[in-house]
């Protein structure tokens, strides 16, 4: 980019090039006005190397809350990385009350070695908040909360779908607390699904202190998507704006569409195995009896057809054609009725803008085009 085409504004992120090594996060202890870079040592490695959890913290000029953001809390789920960066690049420091505080990489070495799953093979976000005694991935889980995000006000924790599959841009959030759907809200997804945190997730260990906590599945896993990853930035913008950390233009002027919102999700599973195509793809409408997948065996004879069990949206689905008895085939989002809109529109406070009375199915689907 040529230095004319830069934009006026520099965060001054990009000058910012020591890394302190401290074991717990001590925001206090951190100077205003500026950026710290940091590797947080959680546990120690077989030859007593620390293993380190990266995290930047913008600590602003003025008082004001903390902003927690984590990404890559499952290895090879990457695009929270560059949403992440490419925040660090737009704080403006001498307007920022309170602290912003990003967890590059909650699971480096689950990152390192391109898995899902923390060293010892355990998934980190069905264990939180771990056990101050026990095993590494307990231990690593305890600490990571204890001195990492027990601090957080907010939560914004960015995933995508799993290694062999696909997503919408969706979260997940507990509609029936006021501020976390208006986080959710505000994020501007494709789908948000109601669903309240309850099984040992990052999310639940947060939300169990009271404070607003999101989950954004941003899209597919092991890649950069760019057209999510700033929809993402955009809308984590739009939630800083509301909580009055920054300021900028009111919170919903040029916001996508509001998302289509679920009651609940669920997979449709496989009843035998077999090869399996997905028919419909990511955030597009089903009807109940739409074929959704055919599955052959080894020799091509159709094994299975598998139909919609209900009206709904496609949350995600499985790209591995392999599956056993079981498989995960499609992630099924079932839409909210017009008196839950309404519902929701009363407990949050946000308005869907003349869609509430729309029949379930008739509203389009947001775009991942950035705005
Ligand atoms: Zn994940």
């Amino acid at each position: 980019m040529s230095e004319a085409n830069k934009a006026a504004f520099v965060s001054g992120y990009e000058n910012v090039k020591s890394v302190q090594r401290v074991d717990a996060l001590e925001i206090e202890n951190l100077p205003r006005g500026e950026f710290s870079r940091l590797f947080i040592e959680l546990v120690e490695n077989g030859i007593g190397r620390p293993i380190q959890a990266p995290v930047v913290v913008a600590r602003g000029k003025k008082d004001g809350p903390i902003f927690g953001i984590t990404a890559a809390l499952h290895g090879n789920e990457l695009n929270g990385i560059p949403v992440i960066h490419q925040l660090l690049k737009k704080i403006n420091l001498k307007a920022l009350s309170g602290s912003v505080v990003c967890v590059v990489a909650a699971n480096m070495p689950g990152l390192l070695a391109q898995q899902r799953e923390f060293t010892d093979g355990v998934d980190l976000n069905h264990i939180m908040p771990g056990k101050p005694y026990g095993k590494l991935s307990d231990v690593y889980a305890n600490r990571l909360v204890d001195r990492i995000t027990s601090n957080f006000d907010y939560l914004v924790d960015l995933h995508t779908a799993s290694q062999g599959r696909v997503n919408s841009l969706y979260v997940r959030a507990d509609l029936s607390q006021p501020m976390t759907a208006q986080m959710a809200f505000l994020l501007r997804p494709q789908i948000i699904v109601h669903n309240p945190p309850s099984d040992y997730t990052l999310r639940g260990s947060v939300a169990e202190n009271g404070k607003p906590a999101i989950t954004v599945e941003v899209c597919d896993p092991a890649r950069f998507q760019r057209d999510p990853i700033k929809r993402t930035l955009q809308g984590i913008r739009r939630i800083l704006n509301h909580v009055g950390m920054t300021k900028g233009r009111p919170q919903t002027s040029r916001a996508p569409k509001p998302p289509v919102l679920c009651s609940k999700s669920y997979w449709v599973l496989s009843e035998r195995g077999g090869m399996i195509q997905v028919l419909p793809r990511a955030a597009d409408y089903i009807t109940k009896d739409q074929a959704i997948a055919s599955q052959v065996n080894i020799f091509g004879d159709v094994v299975h057809e598998y139909v919609a069990p209900e009206d709904g949206i496609v949350i995600g689905h499985a790209t591995n054609p392999v599956g056993q008895t079981g498989e995960r085939i499609l992630h099924l989002g079932r839409l909210m009725t017009a008196e839950q809109k309404i519902k929701f529109e009363k407990v949050s406070g946000c308005s869907l803008e003349g869609i509430a009375k729309d029949q379930p199915g008739d509203q389009d689907v947001p775009s991942l085009k950035p705005v």
